[in-house]
């Protein structure tokens, strides 16, 4: 005989999504604890046209930016405890010393889109502090996706706009890695698209699909097929 167990209490054995991680931070020393989502609860449900991922249950972008309760230093997961370069420091310091944070949030702690964005805008200041402009163009387009969850076109706009002001700026200015240029050439294309700027979005489409014909990258692949359709 097989026993199942009753469904009340299948429906109580509620594992965690998220689990506490601990990081230095790199610029004032504080030990901070930030969440970072299970990988196994993270399931994209689709994509919106500019591959947004839509998910369902728990949204990982809300954790993506960790951020020190006591200087708010902000960076990706990935480059929170990097060594930052002397040069960049008075800047960062600059920058953050101005910044006036809600007493009652908590960086640390579950995040709702309102501390999402805050975490996202503090991560572009800083990336901008340290010259990665690349990076400050892939905070505002997160932003622009945290808005678009909000149902708050206008600040959406704001933001996708300041994408990409800053992919082309990155794209203009800055060395770009191989791995990265696939994504930024996407943006730039997507954006440009977004805001009416038809000749621009084929150019960066075809620089794509030209550049990258032999990719197996999933920006190049979407790419190709909206090069088709502004033709
Ligand atoms: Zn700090």
């Amino acid at each position: 005989m097989t026993l199942l167990k009753p469904f009340w209490q299948v429906m109580i054995t509620i594992t965690p999504e998220t689990w506490d991680k601990n990081y230095t931070c790199p610029l004032c020393g504080s030990q901070i604890t930030s969440k970072k989502v299970f990988t196994e609860k993270i399931v994209v449900k689709s994509y919106d046209e500019d591959l947004k991922p839509n998910y369902e249950g728990i949204n990982p972008l809300l954790y993506s930016i960790v951020v020190c309760n006591t200087c708010y230093y902000a960076a990706l997961e990935i480059d929170f405890e990097k060594y930052i370069s002397p040069i960049y420091l008075d800047e960062l310091k600059n920058v953050l010393s101005t910044v006036k944070i809600p007493e009652a949030i908590d960086f640390g702690k579950e995040r709702d889109h309102k501390t999402a964005l805050i975490s996202y805008a503090l991560a572009a200041l800083c990336y901008r502090a340290k010259k990665q402009l690349c990076k400050v163009a892939e905070m505002y387009l997160r932003m622009g996706w945290l808005h678009r969850d909000l149902k708050d076109i206008e600040a959406e706009n704001k933001a996708l706009a300041k994408a990409l002001v800053s992919f082309e700026e990155c794209y203009m200015s800055t060395y770009i890695e191989e791995e990265k240029e696939p994504m930024i050439l996407f943006y730039l294309a997507e954006l440009s698209k977004r805001f009416g700027k038809k000749e621009e979005a084929r150019k960066w489409f075809s620089t794509l699909a030209t550049k990258y014909k032999n990719s197996s990258s999933f920006y190049v692949k979407v790419g190709r097929e909206r090069w088709k359709d502004l033709k």
